[in-house]
């Protein structure tokens, strides 16, 4: 029974590190944005982070060039910023 399950792999980047991360089966029919992002673990960078959905080789491209032209580096800081004010915050609670 192969009918009604039509797939993709599509691969996602680390927006910290621009590594590929993950690829994941994503149903085909169903139509999203352009780099969708996804909060997955990063093993490289070893935290949970925004990870980009590349569908096709052309759009793993375009975001690797974006990257290094350091598209999102400030986003990526924000996500840091967050993940170090939960740590912190953790980190005084348990000193009270
Ligand atoms: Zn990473």
């Amino acid at each position: 029974m192969k009918r009604g399950w039509r797939f993709e792999l599509h691969d996602f980047y680390c927006i910290n590190c621009g590594k590929r991360t993950m690829t994941l089966p994503r149903n085909a029919g169903h139509k999203k944005e352009k780099f969708h992002r996804k909060l997955l673990y990063c093993p490289y960078c070893k935290i949970t982070i925004n990870q980009i959905e590349c569908r096709n080789e052309h759009e793993a491209h375009e975001f690797k060039t974006s990257f290094k032209a350091g598209v999102y580096k400030d986003e990526c800081e924000a996500e840091k910023s967050n993940l170090d004010g939960r740590n912190r915050w953790s980190g005084e609670k348990q000193l009270a």
